[in-house]
C-alpha cells in the first residue's frame, strides 16, 4: 500500500488556521483596528456594511507599507513586530504573532492600499482566498485601507454560523469600544450602512468614556488611582447607586489591551460589597499597567485572557484601591441588600434627595367615580387599568355582591380561589382593606385572602401588555411635550430591534440624528418614570444574548420588564374600589399565583390554620 500522509495545500491550512482568528465579522475588526493602531495612525476609521458580512473597511494615517512589505503582510507568521521568541515578552505592540492578515484572507476578499510618506506612489493589491488576483501601483494617501468583502465567502458552513445582523453588529461594536476606549488620543469614526455611530475626536480618557457611553455617564464616574511597584492602576468606577442590572460596563485593561478577569472581577465587586441593590451589577473601567515581563499574553489566540505572574498581590491592590476611591467619594452608608427590592416603594428606593411622595396626594380623588384609579397614580388611565384580560372579569366582579347562599357549601378552599363563591357570602358588601399600604386583605368563605398589591399588578399589567406585543396593539398616551432620550449606538441599535413591540405597548418613538424623542408612553406609566423604563427596557435586552428570533421570548422579557415598572408599588395608599378592581382582574389573569418573575402573589389562611394559632 502506497504512503498515505501528504501535506495540506497551503490554502486549506491558512483557512483551517483562520478559525482560530477569525470567528466572526468582530475578530477581523479587532485585528485591523489593531494593526492601524500598531502603525501609529492618528486618525482611524471603521466602515462595516451589513454587520460586516459585506463589508469591514479600516482605514488609517499609519506609517503605510512598502509595496515589498503589503505583499509579505498576508504571508503567514509575516510580521514586523517580533524577530525572536524573547521579544515575546517585551512586547509593546498589540499584533505580534502576524496571523490576522494571512488569516483574513485565506477567508475573505481582500483590498489593500497603502502607501508611506516618502513613497510617491503607493500600493494596492486585490486578494481572494489566500491567493493574490492584482497589484498595481496606485495614488492614495499615507496609510493604510483594507477592505474585507463577503467574509467566509468560500466556508458556506461558517458563513452560515454567523448571528443575525444584531448580534454581529453589537459583537462589532463592543470591539470598537474596546480598542477606543484604550486610545483615546486616537480619532475614531464608525460608521454602518452609511450612517455614523461614532465619531470620536481625539480627546482624554473620561471624555472618551463619556463620548462612547452617553453623556449621563460622566456623573457617574469616581476617579481610581494607585501606583504599586506590582501594578499601577488608574481609571473610573461608577457610582454604586448607578450599579446596572447588566454588566455592560465592565472594562479591563492591562497594558492597553482588553482583558477578561474573572479573579480580578471578583476584586472589584467585592470592593462594592454591601453597596449594590439586589442584583446589581458596578461598573468599571479599569487600566492597569504591569512590568511587561510579569504577564504572559500568549496564552490565549484572541487573547483577551492573561496570566501574571502575582495574581493573588493583585487582586489585593485591586480590591483595596476600589474600596478606597469609594470612601473618599464618601458614599451614604445605605445597604441596599437589607432593602429588598419588593419592599420598597420603588420611586423611593431611587431617589437620591429626599422628596415628599407626590403620588400619595390627590385633592381631585373621588371614591365616587368610576376612574378612581387614575387617582393614585396620576397620569394612568383607568380605561388601560380596567381593560380587560379577559372579557369576562367584568361578570366576575359584578357577581360579587350578589353571591349566592350556596357558596356555603363549599368548606374546602381550592388552591387557587377561582370564583367569587369563594369571597365571603355573609354580607352584601364584600370586606377589604389594605394593610400596611401593600397588602390587600380580604375575608374568603373559608379563611382569607392577602394579595400583595404590587405583585398582583405586576401580573396583571403583565398579562395586558403580553397580548398587546404579540397580538392587540394597546393605547398610547401623547405626550404634549416629547421626552429626549440621548442614547448611545448600541443602545439605539437595540431600540429599533424591539421598536415595533415597544410601539405595541404605547410607546412612539421619532428618531433624530443624535438622540430619539418618545413622543407617546403606553397609559399607565408616569411620564417621571419613562426613561428609566426604556433604560432598564434595554439593559434588559442587551443581558439577552440568545437569538432573536425566538420572539416569543422576547415579548416575554420586554412584558416583564415594563409591567415590574410600570405596576403600583407598595406604599400606595389604595381605595377601596381600586382594591377590589386590582383582586378581580388578578383572577382574571391566566396565572394569578405568581408574578411573572415567578414570586408569590397572594397568600390564603384557612379558617382551621387561624385557629390552631390559638391554640
Ligand atoms: P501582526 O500584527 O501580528 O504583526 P498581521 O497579520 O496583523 O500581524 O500584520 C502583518 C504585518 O503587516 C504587520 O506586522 C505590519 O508590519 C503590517 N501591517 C498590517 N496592517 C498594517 C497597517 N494598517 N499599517 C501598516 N502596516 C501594517
Ligand atoms: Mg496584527
Amino acid at each position: 500500500m502506497s504512503d498515505v500522509i501528504k501535506l495540506l495545500p497551503d490554502h486549506v491550512a491558512n483557512q483551517i488556521a483562520a478559525g482560530e482568528v477569525v470567528q466572526r465579522p468582530a475578530s477581523v475588526v479587532k485585528e485591523l483596528l489593531e494593526n492601524a493602531i500598531d502603525a501609529g495612525a492618528t486618525k482611524v476609521s471603521l466602515t462595516i456594511e451589513d454587520a460586516g458580512k459585506s463589508l469591514i473597511q479600516v482605514m488609517d494615517n499609519g506609517k503605510g507599507m512598502s509595496m515589498t512589505d503589503a505583499r509579505m503582510a498576508f504571508e503567514r507568521h509575516a510580521t514586523s513586530k517580533i524577530s525572536q521568541a524573547d521579544d515575546l515578552f517585551q512586547l509593546r505592540t498589540k499584533g505580534f504573532r502576524g496571523e490576522a492578515l494571512a488569516s483574513i484572507v485565506a477567508v475573505a476578499q481582500v483590498s489593500l492600499k497603502t502607501a508611506r510618506k516618502e513613497d510617491e506612489l503607493g500600493t494596492h493589491i486585490e486578494l481572494e482566498g489566500s491567493i493574490i488576483k492584482s497589484q498595481e501601483p496606485v495614488v492614495t494617501p499615507q496609510g493604510t485601507m483594507i477592505s474585507v468583502r463577503n467574509l467566509f465567502f468560500n466556508i458556506p458552513a461558517r458563513r452560515k454560523f454567523l448571528k443575525s445582523d444584531n448580534v454581529e453588529l453589537r459583537n462589532i461594536t463592543d470591539e470598537f469600544h474596546r480598542v477606543a476606549m484604550i486610545h483615546a488620543d486616537i480619532a475614531f469614526t464608525y460608521t454602518h450602512n452609511g450612517s455614523e455611530l461614532f465619531n470620536l475626536p481625539a480627546t482624554g480618557l473620561r471624555q472618551r468614556i463619556v463620548n462612547i457611553m452617553g453623556n449621563k455617564v460622566n456623573e457617574q464616574l469616581v476617579p481610581v488611582t494607585e501606583d504599586t511597584e506590582l501594578v499601577k492602576i488608574h481609571g473610573f468606577i461608577g457610582k454604586p447607586e448607578y450599579s446596572r442590572k447588566t454588566k455592560g460596563y465592565q472594562f479591563f485593561f492591562v497594558n492597553d489591551r482588553y482583558i477578561k478577569h474573572s479573579y480580578f472581577h471578583h476584586a472589584v465587586t467585592s470592593a462594592f460589597e454591601g453597596l449594590l441593590r439586589d442584583k446589581h451589577y458596578p461598573s468599571y473601567f479599569l487600566y492597569l499597567t504591569v512590568p511587561t515581563e510579569s504577564v504572559d499574553i500568549n496564552i490565549h489566540p484572541t487573547k483577551t485572557e492573561v496570566k501574571f505572574d502575582n495574581e493573588h498581590e493583585m487582586y489585593a491592590i485591586i480590591r483595596a484601591t476600589i474600596k478606597h476611591a469609594l470612601g473618599q467619594f464618601t458614599v451614604d452608608t445605605i445597604d441596599f441588600q437589607k432593602e429588598p427590592q419588593y419592599e420598597v416603594p420603588y420611586d423611593l428606593s431611587r431617589q437620591t434627595t429626599p422628596s415628599a411622595p407626590k403620588i400619595e396626594v390627590n385633592p381631585d380623588f373621588n371614591p365616587f367615580k368610576e376612574e378612581s384609579f387614575d387617582a393614585a397614580r396620576k397620569t394612568p388611565s383607568s380605561q388601560s387599568f380596567k381593560k380587560p384580560v379577559d372579557p369576562s372579569w367584568e361578570a366576575l366582579y359584578t357577581g360579587l355582591d350578589e353571591v349566592s347562599p350556596q357558596s356555603e357549601l363549599i368548606d374546602e378552599t381550592p388552591s387557587v380561589p377561582q370564583q367569587e363563591e369563594l369571597f365571603e357570602a355573609s354580607t352584601q358588601e364584600k370586606q377589604i382593606f389594605q394593610l400596611q399600604r401593600k397588602f390587600i386583605v380580604t375575608p374568603l368563605q373559608n379563611g382569607m385572602l392577602i394579595i400583595h398589591q404590587h405583585r398582583a399588578h405586576y401580573r396583571i399589567v403583565y398579562e395586558q401588555l403580553l397580548q398587546e406585543i404579540t397580538a392587540q396593539p394597546g393605547v398610547s398616551q401623547q405626550l404634549l411635550f416629547p421626552i429626549m432620550w440621548e442614547l448611545n449606538a448600541a443602545d439605539r441599535s437595540v431600540l429599533s430591534e424591539i421598536q415595533t413591540q415597544l410601539e405595541n405597548t404605547g410607546f412612539s418613538f421619532k428618531f433624530t440624528d443624535h438622540s430619539v424623542e418618545v413622543t407617546g408612553v403606553p397609559m399607565l406609566l408616569n411620564e417621571s418614570e419613562v426613561l428609566q423604563t426604556l433604560q432598564e427596557v434595554i439593559e434588559d435586552q442587551q443581558s439577552y444574548h440568545g437569538d432573536t428570533s425566538q420572539s416569543f421570548s422576547q415579548a416575554d422579557r420586554l412584558a416583564t420588564c415594563l409591567s415590574k415598572n410600570m405596576a403600583i408599588r407598595s406604599g400606595v395608599t389604595l381605595s377601596r374600589k381600586q382594591m377590589e378592581q386590582l383582586t378581580d382582574q388578578l383572577f382574571a389573569c391566566k396565572e394569578p399565583e405568581i408574578t411573572p418573575d415567578k414570586r408569590k402573589v397572594f397568600i390564603q389562611m384557612t379558617g382551621s390554620q387561624i385557629n390552631s394559632k390559638f391554640n
